[in-house]
């Protein structure tokens, strides 16, 4: 039996969410709530159900689960509402502006039982799976810095995005799912530091973009880099450890990765640059490297949902905890803080 879901702020994302449910194999659509009535007038010109308002939706006994997809601001309070009126919540990124509401919404869905996660679909983007992947299998070695950005050249977008009121900025809107990638490969090591400085190239309210280092417990290192006025893009992802060193340069394309197999060279050939010649510099040849390319990894966004609904039927634990979803915001909190 699938899982009826009601998808809450039928914009952009709360479109991609109806898509995917409509594909889904464990939820089925039970239709949408906007408080705009031209996105419900469009949702009914799809052959999607509007439910005009939030206590329709609270109300309707059959809807199982919400997808909150509405501005960051309101994440709270909808997500309040309906786990006190028995919904399953599943809550677009980020989850909340601070860990003091955040702690609210758990203790909701501890004291009523309801289910209440955060969507970071990011999880599933191959460039990370190849970097976790990479990073898991121990071919490079004990790693000590990965470098992840993203890098785009339009501004923050005009909207809501670009207010403070609506919790916009880029450390909200990309860092939650950055910083979420971080956690999930270096779990086990406490941030023992946090140093940020933010961007305000076409914004003065909010950071249009941001360069974050997190350092952990084992002196391992992660720079995180989001930027919007970036005409050249950086590789998405870097990564280095004590026995080779991997590269991603666009999304969705292979890791590139290069191991070291004997450390030491006797016979290095320096290089000559600009005006003078180096050794330190100089490359690497294939007697004590061996460069390859890892295929990119298969991957299901439908994972998400399928985790969700499994959880709900009582058959697997929720792939994104409560703390995992505290541990960003902590970071998130402690990235502002460090100005
Ligand atoms: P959007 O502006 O395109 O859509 C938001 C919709 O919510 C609008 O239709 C608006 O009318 C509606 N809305 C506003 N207040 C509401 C309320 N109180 N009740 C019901 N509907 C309400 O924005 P978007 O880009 O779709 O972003 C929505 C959320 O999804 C944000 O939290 C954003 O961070 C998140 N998002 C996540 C991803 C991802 O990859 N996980 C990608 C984009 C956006």
């Amino acid at each position: 039996m699938k899982h009826k879901l009601c998808v809450i702020g039928y914009g952009g994302m709360g479109n991609w969410h109806v898509k995917n449910a409509l594909k889904s194999d464990v939820v089925e659509l039970a239709g949408i709530h906007d408080i705009d009535e031209e996105r419900n007038l469009l949702a009914e010109k799809n052959g999607i159900k509007a439910f005009r308002t939030l206590n329709e939706v609270l109300n309707n006994s059959e809807i199982e689960l919400v997808t909150i997809a509405a501005p960051n601001n309101v994440h709270k309070e909808i997500a309040i509402k309906c786990m006190e009126a028995g919904k399953n919540v599943i809550c677009e990124k980020p989850i909340a502006l601070n860990t003091i509401d955040l702690q609210e919404m758990i203790d909701v869905s501890i004291r009523t039982g309801k289910l209440f996660t955060v969507h970071q679909n990011r999880r599933w983007d191959i460039d990370f799976l190849a970097i976790k992947q990479l990073y898991e299998t121990g071919v490079i070695g004990e790693v000590f810095n990965i470098e992840s950005r993203i890098h785009g050249s339009r501004g923050i977008p005009s909207d809501w995005r670009g207010k403070k009121e609506n919790g916009g900025g880029m450390l909200y809107d990309w860092g939650v799912h950055l910083i979420d990638q971080i956690l999930m490969l270096y779990p086990e090591n406490y941030i023992a530091s946090v140093h940020c400085e933010f961007d305000h190239i076409t914004n003065k309210e909010v950071d249009d973009g941001f360069k974050l280092t997190l350092h952990f417990d084992n002196g391992a290192r992660a720079y995180i880099e989001v930027g919007t006025y970036n005409f050249i893009q950086m590789p998405r992802f870097y990564i280095q450890g004590m026995k080779g060193t991997g590269i991603i340069s666009v999304w969705n394309e292979p890791c590139h990765v290069v191991e070291c197999f004997a450390w030491n060279e006797s016979d290095v050939i320096p290089v000559q640059t600009a005006a003078g010649l180096t050794k330190t510099m100089a490359p690497r040849d294939n007697i004590t490297t061996k460069s390859y390319i890892i295929d990119c990894p298969v991957s299901d966004v439908h994972n998400f949902y399928r985790n969700v609904c499994a959880v709900l039927e009582g058959k697997e634990k929720q792939i994104v905890s409560h703390i995992q979803m505290m541990n960003v915001l902590k970071t998130i909190e402690r990235a502002f803080s460090s100005i």
